[in-house]
């Protein structure tokens, strides 16, 4: 059986559904992760949105059924222009046509779900405190330095430490063409309950609420999505335009500033959206406001290096544009796909302690072309969704946005946009894995 030393960096939600997976699938391997943050805040905070393909592995995983009654579970999400008419009701999920619904929940729930499941396998373990510097690989190990002056050897490293990773630099020939660039996009979101904003829902429609605005100047577009079971709590935000980046984004760590925004953007006293909207932002607490820039990297042409000891997954990877909703359910794809390869790859390399070896390779790279086709469809998709939530800048007859109105309807009506869901919704990572790998080599493993 395999024993591998493998070394995860980042206890994201990517770093810890693979040590999960791959304790499952090689309980003879040592897995220890190490993350730059205190075990006391081990989670980023705001909420997601899981779709069934990222469900689906929670519950490969046992996570997925404690997770239910702690967000909010829905089928279908209601498209609207700025005056409340209905564009669509897209089906996003549903159990009769996906196996599962929807999920909108807070982030850290899902990461405490996972991290609970972690601390339950004597062969995980996480170091805190520990910011990874460099990574080096040679033909016989890999090593990893911490800015702590640390340093750990293993056989296996997996890049899990999102967007701005540090291990991503030691993999590409130029680094600069894999940093994070800023995408012109940002997206500033608070909190406010049901009862505070329900009379203004004047046509009662159903939550959770996608509307479509007429400009850019005067905002192009506002979710209302509620993120609990009984479906009271809401989250609410909107992508903007804004053309220059910020060295720091130091203005908009003031929460007061971001409400402002919002007052300008869709509150002003010519401004063309419904009171719905309007009072939203109008009462909601200053507190519950957050903002995020958008920023995305290339995707290498591969997702593991040279002498086959590091591997990256999740925004390490491929970071996804936000308004899509699909960056961590394609992290969690990444990890079990992942788990099941090196489970095949050290199954069909006995004695070795990498993968660099024909055999390792084969799986390795049918793994990785796999994951970036994947990737590519679902970066379409995400390309359709953020064009249409972007105004109509420049048209000021509004002429742009009528065309724009019409295709929201025409998708809805023709079922095109269901049919993007499903390709998306029905990927099922544990059978694509089956697919490529022999299944005699893993279950050997
Ligand atoms: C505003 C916003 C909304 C989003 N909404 C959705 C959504 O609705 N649905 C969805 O599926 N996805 C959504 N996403 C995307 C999703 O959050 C990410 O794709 C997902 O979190 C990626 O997981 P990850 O583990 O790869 O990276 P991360 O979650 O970024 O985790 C990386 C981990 O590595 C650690 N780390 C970083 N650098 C180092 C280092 N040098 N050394 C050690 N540790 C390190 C970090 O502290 C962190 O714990 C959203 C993202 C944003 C910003």
């Amino acid at each position: 059986m395999a024993s591998p030393k493998i070394i995860i960096i980042g206890s994201g939600l990517s770093g810890l559904s693979l040590s999960l997976s791959l304790s499952n699938l090689l309980p003879a391997a040592s897995i220890k992760i190490y993350e730059v943050r205190p075990s006391t805040h081990p989670s980023t905070s705001g909420t997601i949105n899981l779709t069934p393909n990222g469900l689906r592995v929670l519950d490969h995983l046992g996570v997925y059924k404690s997770l239910i009654p702690q967000g909010f579970n829905f089928d279908n999400l209601t498209m609207l222009n700025h005056q409340l008419d209905v564009l669509a009701s897209i089906p996003i999920a549903g159990i009769s046509e996906f196996e599962y619904q929807s999920l909108r929940i807070e982030r850290r729930l899902v990461h405490s779900a996972l991290l609970q499941k972690v601390q339950e396998k004597s062969q995980v373990e996480i170091i805190y405190d520990s910011k990874c510097e460099s990574v080096e690989e040679s033909d016989a190990a890999v090593t990893v330095r911490f800015t702590n002056g640390t340093s750990a050897t293993g056989d296996i490293l997996i890049a899990c430490d999102g967007i701005h990773s540090v291990v991503r630099k030691s993999f590409v020939k130029d680094p600069k063409d894999f940093e994070p660039k800023y995408t012109g996009q940002i997206s500033i979101g608070g909190t406010i309950t049901k009862s505070q904003i329900q009379e203004y829902n004047v046509k009662n429609t159903p939550y959770p609420i996608m509307m479509f605005g007429p400009e850019a100047g005067t905002g192009a577009n506002f979710m209302i999505w509620p993120y609990n079971r009984a479906g009271d709590q809401f989250t609410f935000f909107t992508t903007l335009s804004k053309p220059e980046e910020e060295e720091n984004w130091n203005g908009f760590a003031d929460k007061q500033n971001l409400k402002s925004i919002m007052q300008e953007t869709f509150h002003a006293e010519d401004s063309p959206w419904n009171e719905m909207v309007k009072k939203t932002v109008e009462l909601s607490d200053v507190e519950g406001y957050r903002f995020w820039p958008f920023y995305l990297h290339s995707i290498p042409e591969k997702f593991y290096s040279e002498k086959a000891r590091m591997i990256m997954i999740g925004d390490a990877a491929h970071a996804m544009p936000p308004s899509g909703g699909q960056g961590a359910a394609m992290a969690f794809e990444d990890a079990e796909t992942l788990a099941y390869t090196l489970a095949a790859g050290f199954a069909s390399n006995p004695g070795e302690s990498g993968l660099n070896t024909p055999q390792g390779l084969e799986v390795l790279s049918k793994w990785s072309d796999h994951r970036i086709a994947r990737m590519r469809t679902i970066q379409e998709l995400n390309k359709r969704m953020s064009d249409m939530r972007k105004g109509s800048t420049g048209s000021t007859s509004g002429v742009m946005f009528t065309v724009k109105v019409w295709v929201i309807w025409l998708l809805g009506l023709l079922g095109v946009l269901g049919r993007t869901r499903r390709a998306i919704n029905n990927y099922d990572a544990r059978k694509e894995a089956m697919g490529w790998l022999a299944e005699g080599a893993i279950q050997a493993s």
